[in-house]
C-alpha cells in the first residue's frame, strides 16, 4: 500500500518521453548516382566528403535534422539504400516508395547530363499516385551551359525542373526556397521516422529458432534493404521496415539471411553475429524455442543482451507447435531459467504463420519507453525516502549504511547512482531494484544501479 500511497501523488506521464510535434518530412528520391547524398549533404550542410565513387559506402543514418530561412524539417536520404539482384527498376521504385510515404514532399532528383531514363518514368508514375508535391530537381547543372539540359526535363511532367549543382551548391538556394514552400509546418504523415531517426533492434536466437522466418514474416512487402558492407560481399546489413506505423531499423540482418545457405552456424560465429548486433542495436528481440527446452545457449545470448544494456523483448516462437502438456513445462522452465528477465515483456508468437506478430511493436514501444525512462531527481528521492524509512538497511558489524541522495544521471539505459555512507548489501540493492519496477515501471529496460561511498 505504501507504493500506491507514493504513486498517489504522481503523474505517471511525467516519466514518459514527450510527445512534440514533428517537423515535416522531405524525402529526397531518385536513381543511383544522381547525386541524392551529394545533395542531402548539401541541404544539411554537413562538410565532410562522406559521398564516395565506391559502391557500398557505409552510411549509418536515413535521416537528418536540417534547417532553411528559419523552418526546421526532417530530410530522408535514400542514397546509401542498396539495389541488388532484383533489378535496379524494382528497387528504386520501392524505395522511393517508402520514402514518399514518410514525406510531406519529395525532391526527385535526376541526373541532367543523363536526361530522363525509363527509370524515371516508373518513378514519375509512382509519384503522380502517391499526391505529394513534388520539385524536380535536375541536378549536375555544374554552369550555365549545361541549363540547356535541365530544359528537357519539362517533359517528364512534373512542372518546372530546378537546375542545381549539389556539388557546387549551385541553384540550391531556389530550390530550397520552394521546398520550404512546399512543407506544411508540421508532418501530416504521422511521422512515420521518428525523431532521431527509426529504432533500431536486433533479432537475436539460436540458429533454428526462427529468426529469419519472423524477419520475412514483419519485412512483408514493406521491405527497403538499406547499407552495404565495403567488403567484397554485397550483403545486405541493416533493413528498413514499416511496422505499426512507423519504420524500423532491423540492424545486421545479414548473418540473419545468410544462415539459409550455411548448413549450421557455429556457436562461436553466433555469438559474434550476436554481439556486433547488439552494438547497433537499442532494444534487443531474443527468440526462443517455445516446443524446446530453455537451452544454455539461449540463457549465453541473453546473458550478452544484459551485460549490453539494451532493452529486451522475449518472443516465444514457433507456438503453433504448443500443446497443453508443453505449455505447462515452458511455464515452470521460466519460472526456473528465465527468473532473471522476467521484467522484460513476452510475445508469443508464430514466426510461419504469422500469428501475433503485430504484438511486438507494442512490446518494442514498451521496452524503448523504458529505456528512455528519466526520473526526476526529487522523485527519486521521495521513493527512497519512503522506501528507507519502511525498509532500512540491516545493521552491519554495528553499523547501518545510509543513503544520503540518489540521481539518475543518464538513459538508456536508465543509470541510478546512490550516494551512500558505506557499501549496500547486494541483496539490498536488488530490493531496491525490485521496488524501482514496481513502482516506475521499467518494464523491458535493465536498470544499472551504481554506489558513490561517503566513507
Ligand atoms: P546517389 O547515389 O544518388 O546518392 O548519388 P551520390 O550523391 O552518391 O553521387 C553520385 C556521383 O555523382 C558522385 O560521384 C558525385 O560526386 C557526383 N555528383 C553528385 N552531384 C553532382 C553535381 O552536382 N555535379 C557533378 N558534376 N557531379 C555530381
Ligand atoms: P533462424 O536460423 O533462426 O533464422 O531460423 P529459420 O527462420 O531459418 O527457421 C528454422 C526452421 O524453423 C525453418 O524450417 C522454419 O520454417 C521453422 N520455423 C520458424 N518459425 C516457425 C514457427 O513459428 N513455427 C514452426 N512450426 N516452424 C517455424
Amino acid at each position: 500500500e505504501e507504493d500506491a500511497a507514493l504513486l498517489g501523488g504522481w503523474d505517471q506521464d511525467e516519466l514518459e518521453p514527450q510527445d512534440q510535434p514533428a517537423p515535416p518530412v522531405l524525402a529526397v528520391v531518385g536513381r543511383p548516382n544522381v547525386g541524392k547524398s551529394t545533395l542531402v549533404n548539401r541541404i544539411i550542410g554537413r562538410r565532410e566528403a562522406v559521398v564516395e565513387d565506391v559502391p557500398g559506402v557505409t552510411r549509418d543514418r536515413v535521416s537528418y535534422e536540417a534547417e532553411w530561412g528559419g523552418k526546421v524539417f526532417t530530410v530522408v536520404d535514400t542514397g546509401g539504400w542498396e539495389h541488388d539482384a532484383k533489378g535496379i527498376h524494382q528497387r528504386v521504385a520501392e524505395q522511393a516508395e517508402l520514402a514518399v510515404d514518410v514525406a510531406d514532399a519529395v525532391l526527385f532528383v535526376v541526373d541532367a547530363t543523363v536526361g530522363a531514363t525509363s527509370t524515371d518514368e516508373a518513378v514519375v508514375k509512382l509519384l503522380r499516385r502517391k499526391g505529394r508535391p513534388v520539385i524536380l530537381v535536375a541536378n549536375k547543372v555544374d554552369d550555365i551551359s549545361q541549363e540547356a539540359d535541365a530544359a528537357t526535363l519539362w517533359g517528364l511532367g512534373l512542372g518546372q525542373p530546378y537546375p542545381v549543382s549539389a556539388v557546387h551548391g549551385r541553384g540550391t538556394g531556389d530550390l530550397l526556397d520552394a521546398a520550404m514552400e512546399a512543407l506544411p509546418e508540421v508532418t501530416e504523415y504521422g511521422g512515420l521516422i521518428p525523431r532521431g531517426g527509426p529504432r533500431r533492434v536486433a533479432l537475436l536466437g539460436r540458429p533454428n529458432v526462427g529468426k529469419s522466418s519472423l524477419l520475412n514474416q514483419l519485412a512483408g512487402s514493406h521491405r527497403v534493404v538499406v547499407d552495404d558492407t565495403a567488403g567484397t560481399t554485397r550483403d545486405p546489413v541493416d533493413e528498413l521496415v514499416e511496422l505499426g506505423g512507423r519504420v524500423w531499423r532491423f540492424v545486421d540482418t545479414a548473418g540473419i539471411r545468410r544462415r539459409q545457405h550455411m548448413a549450421h552456424g557455429s556457436d562461436y560465429y553466433a555469438s559474434l553475429r550476436t554481439q556486433s548486433a547488439l552494438d547497433k542495436a537499442e532494444v534487443a528481440v531474443v527468440l526462443l524455442e517455445s516446443s524446446e527446452v530453455v537451452s544454455e545457449q539461449d540463457v549465453r545470448i541473453l546473458q550478452l543482451v544484459l551485460d549490453s544494456g539494451r532493452a529486451l523483448v522475449l518472443a516465444f516462437n514457433k507456438w503453433d507447435l504448443m500443446d497443453e502438456d508443453r505449455r505447462t513445462y515452458l511455464e515452470r522452465e521460466i519460472d526456473r531459467d528465465l527468473a532473471h528477465v522476467q521484467w522484460a515483456p513476452r510475445v508469443n508468437l508464430s514466426a510461419k504463420t504469422g500469428w501475433h506478430k503485430d504484438r511486438l511493436v507494442p512490446a518494442l514501444d514498451k521496452a524503448l519507453a523504458s529505456w528512455d525512462t528519466r526520473i526526476p531527481t526529487g522523485k527519486l528521492n521521495a521513493f527512497l525516502g519512503e522506501l528507507v524509512a519502511a525498509h532500512p538497511h540491516p545493521v552491519r558489524g554495528g553499523k547501518q549504511p545510509r543513503i544520503l541522495f540518489a540521481t539518475q544521471p543518464s538513459t538508456q539505459p536508465p543509470r541510478i547512482v546512490l550516494f551512500t555512507t558505506g557499501f549496500l548489501d547486494p541483496g539490498y540493492r536488488r530490493f531496491i531494484i525490485r521496488r524501482l519496477r514496481e513502482t516506475f515501471g521499467f518494464e523491458g529496460s535493465p536498470i544499472e544501479l551504481g554506489m558513490r561511498v561517503r566513507e
